[in-house]
């Protein structure tokens, strides 16, 4: 595992480019976080290989009892296309670590860098027939994993749709169990002691970072009424100002839309807003007529029963909503089916802490958004899923816990 993740950084420029060149994906971005950092995902958990163990037992009665924690067997991981490398190792580090086998299915949009990731496992020594790729389709090769009888585990990131057929598939073959890390409709609550400046900027990249093709985008927000004027004033400003382009071009923010598919689902999200009656801040119309360039979106005035505050758009399109009290926050903030995660802006230490006990999702960000890192254990409630990626957590699901039991005879104790 560390000579791949030491192959990896060899490769960098080629990598970073493979995943623009597939997904639209910033190439400075791969560059310099993407790519690197699933080197050093694999060198984490590299480090955790040897620390595996069981425990000892005291049962109550005469016997001598430990646990085994043994590898679950064949995994399958099924990808999606947004973040092609980070999933493939947040999936295949920690499963290879605790010595499964597997074979991963990128997306059908983005299979590149997953075969050249798996060129490069054969040239680190990763023994054949232990870290396999097979690409194609959801409908056929992706079902093939979640209803094959010799694959003792799947492990999922992609829609909540997809996610439930997956269970199904499971439910109907050999019953293996399912990790599954879905969609998301994130909050983020903004309240009237922020600075305005910050609060505007986290919000704003809470939306348009990686073109909101993001399972955790921040993609309603919810501001106190005492600061919501100045905050829309500059949050606009700051969107207008938002640069759209080339993903190869090192000064551009947003690249574009993943595939035509995906783009002509946003756009018509946008003409649902207008519809619904939303105020259109700012965006809403794609850029160019080359390309899937789609402008910052903003809409206000948007209510919870509007199709653009319940569904997960996956795009940068913004909801923007004015709140009272506290109570009203938290309210409206857990009024979602999903669960993944909740952005906080506040200097009151009680707020921030009664907030973010009261959401129910699987990470929240206080001052800070898209704080990601290896040990930190990501995933979902709800229907945004269940199971854990990353941290040690990971390790988990991908171990079985064997108790061996022997009696202890004529014993003194
Ligand atoms: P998105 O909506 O982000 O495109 P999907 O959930 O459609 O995500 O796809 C994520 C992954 O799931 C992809 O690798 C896709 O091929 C796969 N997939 C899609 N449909 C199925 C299915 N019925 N069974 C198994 N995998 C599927």
């Amino acid at each position: 595992m560390l000579k791949f993740a030491d192959l990896i950084d060899e490769n960098i420029e080629e990598l970073a480019i493979l995943e623009t060149l597939d997904a639209g994906k910033l190439f400075n971005w791969n560059k310099n976080f993407d790519i690197p950092g699933v080197a050093n995902t694999l060198r984490y958990y590299a480090g955790a290989a040897d620390k595996i163990h069981g425990d000892v037992l005291k049962m109550s009665r005469q016997f001598q009892a430990y646990t085994l924690l043994e590898p679950i067997g064949v995994v399958g991981h099924i990808i999606p296309w947004n973040f092609p490398s980070t999933m493939f190792f947040m999936k295949t580090s920690p499963a290879l670590a605790v010595g499964c086998t597997m074979v991963v299915k990128p997306a059908e949009q983005t299979p590149l860098t997953a075969l050249y990731y798996a060129h490069l496992a054969k040239l680190a020594g990763i023994p054949e027939g232990v870290l396999n790729v097979v690409t194609g389709f959801g409908k056929t090769a992706g079902a093939a994993i979640s209803s094959h009888m010799d694959i003792d585990m799947v492990s999922f990131t992609g829609s909540t749709e997809v996610g439930r057929e997956i269970m199904k598939a499971s439910a109907e073959s050999n019953l293996k169990p399912a990790s599954l890390e879905l969609g998301g409709k994130s909050p983020i609550i903004i309240f009237e002691d922020a600075d305005i400046e910050m609060a505007s900027d986290l919000a704003l990249e809470g939306i348009l970072f990686n073109k909101g093709e993001i399972c955790v985008a921040g993609s309603r927000v919810y501001v106190q009424e005492g600061i919501y004027d100045e905050f829309v004033k500059k949050l606009v400003k700051k969107a207008k100002d938002w640069s759209v382009g080339d993903p190869f071009d090192p000064q551009v923010r947003q690249g574009p839309q993943v595939n035509k598919a995906q783009f002509d689902k946003i756009l018509s999200y946008i003409e649902h807003g207008k519809r619904e009656g939303a105020t259109l801040l700012t965006g809403g119309k794609p850029i160019g007529n080359k390309g899937y360039y789609i402008e910052p979106t903003i809409f206000a005035d948007v209510k919870e029963d509007m199709l653009i505050v319940k569904d997960e758009i996956f795009g940068p399109v913004m909801a923007l909503m004015k709140f009272k009290t506290i109570e009203e926050a938290i309210t409206r903030a857990n009024d979602t089916k999903y669960g993944l995660a909740a952005g906080i802006v506040t200097k009151d230490l009680n707020v921030a802490n009664t907030v973010s006990r009261s959401i129910r999702a699987g990470v929240i960000w206080i001052n800070c958004y898209f704080a990601f890192d290896r040990d930190l254990p990501y995933g979902g409630y709800k229907m945004s899923g269940f199971g854990r990626d990353f941290g040690l957590e990971a390790l988990h699901k991908y171990l079985q816990v064997k108790s061996v039991v022997t009696p202890i005879y004529n014993s003194p104790w």
